[in-house]
């Protein structure tokens, strides 16, 4: 089963992908996390991208391409992939549909984590306290937050067509989710 978790800034796709990849053994693929691994080791695609991902703006489409072809071919994770972070636009969503014909592949399951602007805001800040995260700046946050809406929530409309997606409440606790979740994935 090969599964896309989406939701704003802040809605804890992280937190959530990583609990369903142990519960059922599925490898997460979190471009932020890949991204942000780049700039804290200082390689030379983490300098390039280290003011891109300040800004809240997007990483070019063919650097993102690249990283998530990596995954999609690699045949320990064939079909075990929780898409976290990707795709975040409707050009991404071509790209990732044509690599998973190319390595005969489909998404099985897309999760939408449903959170308002207010408690993203508040949940950035506390994240902001701990993580230190430079795009987690308010000003930041919001912008992502907006570029989530005018580009991610087509993505989200586009595999709703197909009847793939599962919309949770991102509000509640994050042992209420989980259980939501993971009740949904084992009816898959
Ligand atoms: P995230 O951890 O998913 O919130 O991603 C953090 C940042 O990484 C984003 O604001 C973008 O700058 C970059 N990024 C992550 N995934 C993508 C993607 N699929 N396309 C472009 N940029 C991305």
């Amino acid at each position: 089963m090969n599964l896309i978790i989406f939701g704003p800034p802040g809605a804890g796709k992280g937190t959530q992908s990583n609990f369903i990849a142990k519960k059922f053994n599925l490898f997460q693929l979190s471009t932020g996390d890949i991204l942000r691994d780049q700039i804290k080791k200082k390689t030379e695609l983490g300098i390039k991208i280290s003011p891109i991902i300040s800004a809240g703006s997007f990483v070019s489409d063919e650097i993102v391409s690249e990283l998530i072809e990596k995954y999609v071919k690699d045949e320990r994770y064939k079909n075990q992939i929780i898409f976290d972070g990707y795709p975040r636009s409707l050009e991404q969503v071509k790209n990732l549909e044509s690599l998973l014909i190319k390595y005969k592949q489909k998404i099985d399951l897309v999760l939408k984590l449903s959170v308002s602007l207010e408690t993203i805001k508040k949940r950035i800040s506390e994240r902001r306290t701990l993580e230190k995260r430079t795009d987690d700046y308010e000003e930041i946050a919001i912008k992502r937050y907006k570029t989530y809406e005018s580009s991610t929530e087509p993505v989200i409309e586009y595999y709703n067509k197909l009847n793939l997606v599962k919309v949770i409440d991102g509000e509640r606790s994050i042992d209420q989710i989980n259980k939501e979740i993971s009740d949904i994935i084992a009816l898959i």
